[in-house]
């Protein structure tokens, strides 16, 4: 079997990026908000149906810059289940990060704690919407209004993904996205904050040009978190494929819910409830009656070849840096702990082919079977014996 891993990114016809290469080659406009910048911009407002979008590097810097651009300060909630960045954004910004924890059901932050977690430095919740799954987010709005709180959403996961209202994104304060290789719609690298007004996009974009108004005015300690025109011009072409791979994503999303869901120790994550999902993760919660434990099932899968991930093991307090921290205690972070020692993300993407995928799925029935026809082949051999 040829290698299969938790995700492939997703790239154009190469044939079809050279005019634009072509373009950039003429212009001599490689960065710092040239045409193809301006017009991904524009296109992503248009496709995500937000108003105001900053184009960044990385989700990262875009992390790092929302908390600039809000003035945060003191200690920040946010979810210790999530990709590392997310609490190291706090870090580099000299915030202390308060780990509260997740719904055993969404695996976002769950809102009945944030209260709890909330001090007079509290001054922001940072939450993710983990495999692009909305948070509670009337209720955490709720709570922020109540507290006089700024919410920063981290939705590097949740490109494209629609309530009945519309974006995801809207919500919030800030949103961040991530374009890294890994996600859903990628520029190789790159990421974006979407922000509610003009106003706030325009300090977003002097944050992220060094703090630079024009040639001899710097109104702030910006960084340099500019998308080049590269990756832009990337963007701009991902964009015509991305609903054809999100449809792609769904397909294989159903069939692995429709071969897993009858199988004995596996539990799926619900099914999805908002009014577009992006199936940027299968995520399966390996329970004690399986045959084998998750890391087994892990070190099986890759016997077979197949690179599954334990997203999110291990738990962001986990990490030297931040277990130290009063929040970062297993005994606050239990459902966090529990789902991070059961979770297995499982590959998809839009190239998965169907001979890999039904592989992958033998593979996890078959132990069930494997184990009980031993069993039962053992008990045979007692009797005869
Ligand atoms: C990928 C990711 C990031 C970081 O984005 P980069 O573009 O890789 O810097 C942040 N938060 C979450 C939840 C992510 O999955």
């Amino acid at each position: 079997m040829k290698p299969v891993f938790v995700t492939q990114p997703y790239l154009p016809p190469l044939d079809d990026f050279i005019p634009y290469l072509k373009q950039i080659w003429k212009s001599k406009i490689l960065t710092n908000g040239g045409p193809f910048h301006q017009q991904l911009e524009e296109a992503l407002c248009d496709y995500l149906g937000v108003k105001h979008i900053s184009l960044f590097t990385n989700g990262t810097l875009a992390l790092v810059t929302a908390l600039q651009t809000l003035r945060i300060t003191g200690e920040v909630i946010t979810t210790p289940y999530s990709f590392v960045a997310t609490a190291h954004s706090l870090l580099w910004n000299g915030i202390k990060p308060v780990f509260v924890d997740i719904d055993s059901t969404t695996l976002n932050l769950d809102p009945s704690k944030i209260e709890a977690a909330i001090t007079p430095q509290t001054t922001a919740i940072l939450p993710v919407h983990c495999y692009g799954h909305s948070c509670d987010i009337k209720t955490i709005e709720a709570i922020a209004d109540n507290y006089n709180l700024k919410v920063i959403y981290d939705a590097a996961h949740a490109f494209g993904v629609k309530d009945e209202g519309g974006s995801i994104l809207r919500h919030g304060d800030l949103s961040i996205l991530s374009f890294h290789a890994t996600k859903v719609f990628n520029t190789f690298e790159g990421g974006a904050i979407i922000s509610p007004d003009a106003k706030t996009k325009q300090r977003i974009d002097h944050l992220k040009n060094f703090g630079f108004v024009d040639e001899v005015t710097v109104v702030a300690p910006g960084i340099n978190g500019k998308m080049s025109e590269i990756n832009a011009a990337l963007g701009l072409l991902q964009l015509e494929h991305i609903n054809s791979a999100i449809e792609k994503r769904k397909e294989v999303d159903r069939i692995y819910r429709d071969a897993l869901s009858d199988t004995r120790g596996i539990t799926l994550l619900y099914e999805k409830t908002e009014a577009f999902s992006n199936y940027s993760y299968f995520p399966i919660l390996v329970e004690d009656d399986f045959p084998l434990t998750r890391d087994e099932l892990y070190q099986h899968l890759h016997d077979h070849n197949i690179f599954a991930r334990r997203y999110f093991y291990p738990l962001i307090s986990d990490f030297p840096m931040y277990r130290g921290l009063p929040s970062a205690t297993s005994s606050n972070l239990a459902t966090a702990k529990e789902i991070a020692s059961k979770v297995i993300c499982l590959p998809i993407y839009p190239q998965l082919d169907s001979l890999s995928l039904s592989n992958i799925m033998d593979i996890i029935k078959r132990l069930d079977i494997d184990k009980y026809t031993g069993i039962l082949a053992s008990k045979m051999e007692k009797l005869n014996g």
